[in-house]
């Protein structure tokens, strides 16, 4: 155990904007300001050549006021336990916003995954959940996937703390492959959520997809199902990019064999394109991925890491909008620079909510042991987003604030209902 690291004191004022238009109550105020719990791991894995490194990770448990705490784990060269205490804060505010039965939490691992072989990423996996079996289980901390991590990696956890317990328990983690008991379209959850709520701004904006060009930074699993699902639905996606580049058309891109290229090369740099393969006529223009981020389009999509845009390069941006697929792309000096300039951003903890509904469809799932088909998934992700967006949407005009304020608003405000519900000896 550690001492708690604290959120920044960005996030700490901008709480204080928050709680000033809430009538809640002053513990509220002083208990969101740090997290519940912080877990500090040092995870040995034997590696191939048989030398011993040693990971260091960890599990950030920020409220579990609703719920038990929920979130992702990431797996990155460059994590710290700042980072980790930020996002499980914003997972917090998320599960809330979506009126989840949930707290917010967030794992990380210091390690950068593609130096490791698959064996040696599985001792990691396996190493992670083994040293945090003690604070994780359904009705305490249910992980799930973040940037670096996947279903594989889910599996491996999920087996790893069934082995430990000797009995089934898939409903200690979320994002599993289909046949440890996932849930159907878990994997598109994120991009297709972002996709919902970009739709409900665009129908009070009168605006109809064919009308809208896009540009979409990162290429990962949420950003990819952002954009396929964005071009089936007639939006024009010009120039997505991912770590090394960017590539644009001004024609509009079809995302899906962009993906399916990307996956044998790994990278987007240097594409070329025809319909369905790749040939040798290059029909993209190359960016750099500042580039993209100034491309004067319609929506920009940050689907990549936290602090895409700060006050560095706030005033190049030209979009009308900004959805924030990613956790955090957004510091909050360049929140205020861009509210300056006009642009209406779409807040992280709702636009990419998506993907915890369907973790949390995937938990009841799990406890029922009743499995639905990828429709009635669907069905009741589009529900709840609809429901909860367009509150939103509807705070923001009431109370004259932006869509970020009244999403913490709306997340906020029930945290410190329920805080006030459990009495004063919790
Ligand atoms: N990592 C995802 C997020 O940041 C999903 C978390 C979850 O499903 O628990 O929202």
């Amino acid at each position: 155990m550690t001492d708690s690291i604290r959120i920044s004191s960005q996030q700490q004022s901008r709480l204080e904007i928050v709680f000033d238009h809430l009538e809640a109550s002053e513990d509220a105020r002083r208990r969101l300001a740090q997290p519940k719990q912080t877990i500090t791991v040092n995870i040995p894995v034997r590696m191939d050549d048989g030398s011993l490194k040693v990971v260091q990770g960890w599990r950030v448990q920020y409220d579990d006021t609703r719920g038990p705490s929920k979130g992702g784990i990431r797996f990155h060269e460059d994590v710290t336990a700042k980072e980790v205490t930020a996002l499980s804060f914003w997972m917090t505010i998320k599960c809330a916003v979506v009126d989840l039965p949930f707290g917010g939490a967030k794992g990380g691992v210091c390690v950068d995954p593609k130096t490791l072989s698959r064996l040696e990423l599985e001792q990691l996996s396996r190493g992670y959940m083994r040293a945090v079996y003690d604070v994780v289980g359904p009705d305490r901390d249910i992980p799930a996937p973040d940037v670096n991590t996947n279903a594989t990696v889910m599996g491996w956890m999920a087996d790893e703390f069934t082995q430990i317990e000797r009995r089934q328990v898939p409903a200690v983690i979320t994002g599993k492959p289909l046949g440890l008991g996932g849930s159907q379209g878990r994997e598109a959850a994120t991009g297709q959520g972002a996709l919902q709520v970009l739709n409900i701004w665009a129908q009070r904006a009168g605006k109809s997809p064919e009308d809208l060009t896009v540009a979409v930074q990162g290429f990962g699993n949420a950003g990819y199902h952002f954009a396929r699902l964005a071009h089936e639905a007639g939006y024009k996606v010009v120039a997505v990019s991912d770590s090394k580049g960017a590539i644009y058309s001004n024609d509009g891109l079809d995302p899906e064999p962009i993906w399916r290229h990307k996956h044998k090369t790994r990278e987007l740099k240097g594409m070329v394109y025809c319909d369905t393969s790749v040939c040798e006529e290059a029909d993209f223009d190359q960016l750099t991925n500042d580039e993209l981020l100034e491309l004067d389009v319609d929506v920009l999509v940050l689907a990549a890491l936290e602090n895409a845009i700060t006050q560095e390069n706030a005033e190049g941006v030209r979009s009308a909008l900004i959805l924030e697929i990613a956790n955090g792309p957004i510091s909050p000096e360049a929140d205020s620079i861009l509210s300056d300039c006009n642009i209406e951003i779409l807040p992280d903890v709702l636009v990419n909510s998506g993907g915890v509904i369907v973790s949390y469809l995937e938990w009841v799932q799990n406890r029922s042991g009743d499995y639905w088909a990828e429709e009635a998934v669907e069905h009741r992700l589009a529900e709840r987003l609809d429901r909860e967006a367009k509150s939103c949407f509807q705070l923001a005009d009431d109370e004259g604030v932006s869509m970020r304020i009244a999403a913490y608003m709306q997340g906020i405000g029930r945290i410190a209902q329920a805080m006030d519900h459990r009495g004063s000896q919790d």
